[in-house]
C-alpha cells in the first residue's frame, strides 16, 4: 500500500488523481489533501477519502470547512503555506502529487523533498523556477521525482532502460493551442473564453492560456532541462496537433522512440504513482487506425513568442527563469482580468526579461526574491499597458 497526499486536490490534477486511486484502492490510500477554495468539493473528497489531515488557502476558508464537516477529530484541518507543507511532509506519507497551480507550488514541494517523500510533479513552476536546487535537495535526500507532465513523462518512459548519454536530444510535442491556424491578424480580438478552449486537453485555466500562447511549452522545456540533465539547446518543440504522440526521445544513432496513448491525464498520473508497475487499463486503449493522420510541424515563433522568451531565460540561467515565469502568472492573470489583450501576454514577459538583471541563486529565498522582482516589475508594465 502506498500512501499519498495530494497538494491540488480539487484541480485538474488532483481531481484525476483520486480517480486513479479511487480504481486501485488495493495499492493506494490517501492520507492527506490540500486544496484552495472549493470547500464543497473538497469536502466529498475527504468523506469519500478520510485522509488524515487536510489543509486549505487561509483561516477563514478553515473555519468554513471545520463548520461544514461539523468539528470533526479527523481529519485536523490546516491552512495556508505552512498547512500546505505539513499536509507535503505529513509522517505517514511516501509519496506527494504536487499539483498546486503555479509559483504557490514550490514551498510545499521543497517541504516534500526536505521530509525526503518521493514526488510525482505535476507542478512545472517548481523546476522552472528553482530547478537547480530542487535537483540538489532531491539527489541529497534520495528522493524520487516522476514527472507527471504529460511530455515530461513520455519522455521518462522513453528513456527507461536506456543509457542517457546516447541521447542527442528531447523532442517536446506541443499541441499548437485552439490559436494553432488562427492568422496572426486575428491576434489581436481574441477573447478569453476562446483561449479557454483547448482542443484536447481538460486542464485548469492558467495552463489552458499558457497552452493557447504557447507559453506552457515554454516553462516544460525548463522543466525538461532540470529534470533529465539535458541543456536546452539539445531540447527541442514540434507541434503536433492530435496529441497522441506525448514526446520523443532521439539517440544518437539517429533511432527516435515515442511514446503514445490517448490524451488523457489519468495515463501519466497512474504511470506516476505506481512506477515502475503499469495499471491495468489506467485508460482507453489507443487506436491509431481510427486515429488515422498524426501531423507534425515546426512551431511558428512570429505568432507565439513566448516559446523563444523561455528558451532566452533557460539561457541566461540564474534568476531569468524565475522572473519569466513569475511575469507570466501577472500577464495572464491580467488577460483574465480583461485588463490586457491576448497579444500583449509576451511584450509583457519581454519588457520585464529585457530590463532583469540576472542573479545567482543559491536558495529558495533567493528565488522567492526573484519571483517577487518579476511580479512587481510585470505589474507596473501591465499598468502601463492597461486596456481602458
Ligand atoms: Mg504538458
Amino acid at each position: 500500500m502506498k500512501n499519498i497526499s495530494i497538494l491540488g486536490s480539487t484541480g485538474s490534477i488532483g481531481v484525476n488523481t483520486l480517480d486513479v486511486i479511487a480504481r486501485n484502492p488495493s495499492r493506494f490510500k490517501v492520507v492527506a489533501l490540500a486544496a484552495g477554495r472549493n470547500l464543497p468539493l473538497l469536502k466529498e473528497q475527504i468523506d469519500k477519502f478520510e485522509p488524515d489531515i487536510v489543509s486549505v488557502i487561509d483561516d477563514e476558508h478553515a473555519y468554513q470547512l471545520r463548520e461544514m464537516l461539523g468539528h470533526p477529530a479527523v481529519p485536523k484541518i490546516l491552512s495556508g503555506d505552512g498547512g500546505y507543507r505539513e499536509v507535503a511532509s505529513w509522517k505517514k506519507t511516501d509519496m506527494v502529487v504536487s499539483a498546486i497551480a503555479g509559483a504557490a507550488g514550490l514551498s510545499p514541494t521543497i517541504a516534500a523533498i526536505d521530509a525526503g517523500k518521493d514526488i510525482a510533479l505535476a507542478n512545472k513552476e517548481t523546476m522552472v523556477m528553482a530547478g537547480e536546487l530542487v535537483v540538489a535537495k532531491a539527489a541529497s535526500r534520495g528522493v524520487n521525482i516522476i514527472p507527471v507532465d504529460s511530455e515530461h513523462n513520455a519522455i521518462f518512459q522513453c528513456l527507461a532502460g536506456h543509457n542517457i548519454k546516447e541521447v542527442e536530444r528531447l523532442i517536446l510535442t506541443a499541441s499548437g493551442g485552439p490559436f494553432l491556424h488562427l492568422p496572426l491578424e486575428q491576434f489581436a480580438y481574441i477573447k478569453l473564453e476562446d483561449a479557454l478552449r483547448h482542443p484536447n486537453w481538460e486542464m485548469g485555466r492558467k495552463i489552458t492560456i499558457d497552452s493557447a500562447s504557447m507559453m506552457n511549452k515554454g516553462l516544460e522545456v525548463i522543466e525538461a532541462g532540470w529534470l533529465f540533465g539535458m541543456d536546452v539547446g539539445r531540447i527541442d518543440v514540434c507541434v503536433h496537433p492530435q496529441s497522441i504522440v506525448h514526446s520523443m526521445v532521439e539517440y544518437v544513432d539517429g533511432s527516435v522512440i515515442a511514446q503514445m496513448g490517448v490524451p488523457d491525464m489519468r495515463g501519466p498520473i497512474s504511470y506516476a504513482l505506481s512506477y515502475p508497475e503499469r495499471l491495468q487499463g489506467a485508460v482507453d486503449t489507443l487506436d491509431l487506425c481510427s486515429v488515422g493522420t498524426l501531423e507534425f510541424m515546426s512551431p511558428d515563433h512570429t505568432k507565439f513568442p513566448a516559446l523563444e522568451l523561455a528558451y532566452e531565460a533557460a539561457g541566461r540561467g540564474g534568476s531569468a527563469p524565475a522572473v519569466l515565469n513569475a511575469s507570466n502568472e501577472v500577464a495572464v492573470d491580467a488577460f483574465i482580468e480583461d485588463k490586457i489583450g491576448f497579444g500583449d501576454i509576451p511584450l509583457v514577459i519581454k519588457e520585464v526579461l529585457d530590463s532583469h538583471r540576472t542573479k545567482e541563486i543559491d536558495t529558495v529565498e533567493d528565488v522567492l526574491d526573484a519571483d517577487c522582482w518579476g511580479r512587481i516589475r510585470a505589474v507596473e508594465i501591465v499598468e502601463k499597458r492597461k486596456v481602458s
